[in-house]
């Protein structure tokens, strides 16, 4: 800055308020970052984390590859929901391990300001049931089939939904997540007709799954599921059930045998063998395989190694 002779002290003053303001700045984007979300997995850190620009902080529970499934709260966990603003869950069971680490944080601010946003009441679900969820092994599919993220399309509403409550945690970060939020909705269109137009020619095609991940994927790519590995969540297959399953995979024609990482492999293995399907493994989360470093990256790699499955089976 030039200073004219005699205005030095006026031009230390100008630069000392520049300084403080510039320093008060970054104070602020600091408090912004810091504003925590917590999430149940590592898909809604990775939408929340699209949809909200930067504004806030972001931790997820399960941590990514890990299965949601075996998940153990700790009590580094209880700490960090009661530093959170908006707590974001799957619901439906799949996260249910939440509800007794919101009881442990007392009153802590987002459970006393009913900042829990379950995304699944604004989703059309599959396989309602009246049954409750009971106590077992493994996560529930009581109230209905809680995998809904694995349809591309249902992140709209979700993304939309967490857009708005973290728009309500920062308001004054709005139109960042309005903007971010536009960007993720637009690449999620643009890439579901891509996703759509691969699948397209197995459009039908009969596969079988080893846990029941798959329903709303198989809806949105118009495949078929004609049987599960497992006879229940979470429950291993007897010998008398995969000799029985293999019989039906060779009379549905199916083509594929949809695993997750941290499954046995020993049962799909063993179908593969006796009837000529192949064995995909899929992620069923981000970070479930390394290439799967995104949500919108899920369906990229599920998409196209299906695709090469079922186009090597014909
Ligand atoms: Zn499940």
């Amino acid at each position: 800055m030039a200073c004219l002779p005699g205005w030095a002290h006026r031009c230390a003053a100008i630069l000392a308020a520049l300084v403080l303001t510039l320093a008060g700045l970054t104070l602020v984007e600091g408090a912004r970052a810091e504003v925590l979300v917590v999430v149940t997995t590592p898909d809604l850190k990775s939408i929340t984390e699209a949809v909200s620009g930067g504004a806030v902080r972001v931790e997820t529970l399960v941590q990514p590859g890990a299965d949601a499934e075996a998940f153990v709260p700790r009590p580094s966990h209880v700490a960090l929901i009661r530093d959170a603003a908006l707590v974001v869950r799957i619901g439906l069971g799949y996260d249910e391990w939440l509800d007794q680490l919101l009881r442990q944080t007392g009153d802590a601010r987002p459970v006393r300001e009913g900042r829990i946003l379950d995304l699944s009441t604004d989703i059309a679900l599959l396989e309602v049931q009246s049954r409750s969820i009971e106590a077992r092994s493994g996560h529930a599919h009581g109230a209905a089939n809680p995998h809904y993220w694995l349809d591309p399309a249902n992140a709209e509403a979700m993304s939309a939904r967490i857009a708005e409550a973290v728009g309500r945690v920062v308001p004054e970060m709005q139109n960042t997540i309005t903007a971010a939020q536009v960007r993720f909705s637009t690449d999620l269109t643009r890439r579901l007709k891509g996703w759509i137009a691969t699948l397209g020619p197995f459009q039908g095609a009969a596969i079988v799954a080893y846990h029941n991940s798959w329903p709303y994927f198989a809806r949105r790519f118009r495949l078929n599921i004609v049987d599960l590995i497992e006879p229940k969540e979470g429950v291993a297959p007897s010998p008398a059930r995969l000799a029985s399953l293999a019989g039906r995979m060779r009379a549905s024609r199916a083509r594929a045998i949809l695993h997750e990482p941290f499954e046995p492999l020993g049962p799909s293995r063993y179908l593969a063998e006796r009837t000529g399907a192949r064995v995909v493994v899929l992620a069923s989360s981000v970070g479930s395989v390394p290439e799967v470093t995104d949500y919108l990256a899920l369906f990229d790699v599920n998409v196209d190694r299906l695709a090469k499955a079922l186009a090597e089976a014909q």
